[in-house]
């Protein structure tokens, strides 16, 4: 048809000018062109409901936020060497979310920037380089953090500094969720071997949702043997909150919070502009103190009069929409609405998650517990060609990722459930 031309010219000519490796999501990639709270409209005008993006965290172009950025804009806009009030207003409103000994901050652009900072942070603090990750996360894409990363080997190996632990698996491994005894023990012993080597500990990051692990479901208190071995080392403990911060698990502004630990840094990114690139490091003073001595840090564009207009919007619109309680209340009432899926469709294996971050591991069979992430596929392309985007994630890659923006609904959800219950119909029963 026409309109499959004039998708695979424009798919053609993205791959000829950012490379035909440049990520596009599902079989027939969506042509976005506007977009209004929840919804997304393609160049058809044909209308999805968005239940992935925490980017556009309080609702596409929420006109509070448009106005903002424009008004901004449109007065001043400049690096960040001269004198403004807009990123002390901010910085001063998002340390107040935090422990009191969190409370300063460096603003960036990107959450993989803000990674960056925190690993260089925890080297001047200690003066010591070695990092522990889980093995099966993400956190960014500069020369550093990528070393973190599984999805792709760096060139020329792990750096000697990196030592990944396995990701705890809820589902398969329910046993060692109680205590996280096993996740403490092999941390004590990537910071044994890290000594040996005369490397020492820095630090330890992870995300307190553990959300591009699969988000499997943790006891409370399940990092604590973990962080008491880092911060034992000598080490600090960085808290990755570019999935779980500013309110998305409803129950708890930030993710740590909710884990019931205190980190000694914490970064931020995605949901913070509302689709403008800005990002943060918080940590104590003293913290930054060293680090600012340690390193000339200076960040062109990180928290610009336009940067910290937006970010201060954001906080504005998640206080007087409420969008954390909505974010707990349709949260639970959609895993409520999932849950029973499981009696009808032998493929999903556990319903799990956490305010509006939920969804379920899909396997072939649930004795074997086999994971199914071709089913997963399917499942994201058929409900994108009913109008709704959503993802997959998790280690296996099997686990249905459902993160919409924050004024997601109960309406919303249903109709997202009840869109789910028909596509896994279609294919649960279809052989890998
Ligand atoms: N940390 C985590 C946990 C992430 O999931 C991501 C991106 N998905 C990043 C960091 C990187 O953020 P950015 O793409 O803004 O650099």
């Amino acid at each position: 048809s026409q309109e499959n031309l004039a998708e695979e010219a424009l798919v053609s000519r993205r791959s000829r000018l950012l490379g035909a490796k440049s990520q596009l999501f599902y079989d027939e990639p969506v042509h976005l062109v506007r977009g209004e709270g929840v919804w997304l409209y393609d160049a058809d005008g044909r209308k999805y409901l968005d239940a992935y993006n925490n980017v556009a965290h309080v609702g596409h172009c929420h006109p509070h936020v448009v106005e903002a950025l424009c008004r901004q804009a449109s007065l001043l806009n400049t690096h960040t060497r001269y004198l403004h009030t807009a990123i002390l207003d901010y910085v001063e409103r998002l340390t107040a979310t935090f422990d009191a000994s969190l409370s300063t901050a460096i603003l960036s652009c990107t959450g993989s920037e803000a990674n960056d900072i925190a690993l260089r942070m925890a080297q001047a603090a200690t003066g010591r380089m070695g990092i522990i990750a889980t093995d099966a996360t993400y956190h960014g894409n500069t020369a550093a953090v990528s070393q973190l990363s599984t999805r792709m080997p760096p060139v020329g190996g792990r750096a000697r500094h990196v030592r990944l632990v396995p990701a705890p698996d809820s589902y398969r491994h329910p046993d060692a969720m109680a205590t996280g005894k096993a996740f403490g023990d092999a941390v004590r012993e990537a910071i044994a071997s890290l000594e040996q080597d005369g490397i020492g500990l820095s630090g330890m990051i992870l995300c307190p949702l553990l959300a591009n692990e699969g988000f499997p479901a943790l006891s409370s208190g399940f990092f604590g043997d973990a962080l008491r071995a880092v911060r034992e080392a000598g080490g600090l403990v960085i808290a990755d909150e570019v999935q779980p911060g500013f309110g998305r698990t409803g129950s708890h502004f930030w993710g740590h919070q909710r884990a019931g630990f205190v980190p000694d840094i914490v970064t931020m990114g995605k949901p913070m502009g509302n689709g403008h690139p800005v990002a943060a490091v918080v940590t104590t003073r003293e913290i930054l103190a060293t680090f600012r001595n340690a390193f000339r840090y200076f960040n062109t564009f990180g928290g610009n009069p336009v940067s910290s207009a937006v970010a201060n919007a954001v906080l504005d619109v998640l206080e007087q929409e409420d969008l954390v309680a909505n974010a707990f209340d349709v949260g639970a009432y959609a895993q409520g609405l999932l849950r029973p899926l499981a009696d009808r469709h032998e493929c999903i294996g556990e319903v799990r998650g956490a305010g509006l971050f939920f969804g379920a591991e899909l396997v072939h069979d649930r004795k074997t517990r086999e994971p199914a992430p071709d089913i997963a596929e399917q499942v994201a392309n058929r409900m994108r060609h009913r109008g709704v985007l959503m993802g997959k994630t998790g280690i296996h890659g099997n686990v249905l990722k459902i993160r919409p923006p924050m004024p997601f609904s109960r309406d919303n959800a249903a109709f997202l459930i009840g869109m789910l219950d028909e596509v896994l119909d279609e294919v649960g029963g279809v052989p890998a």
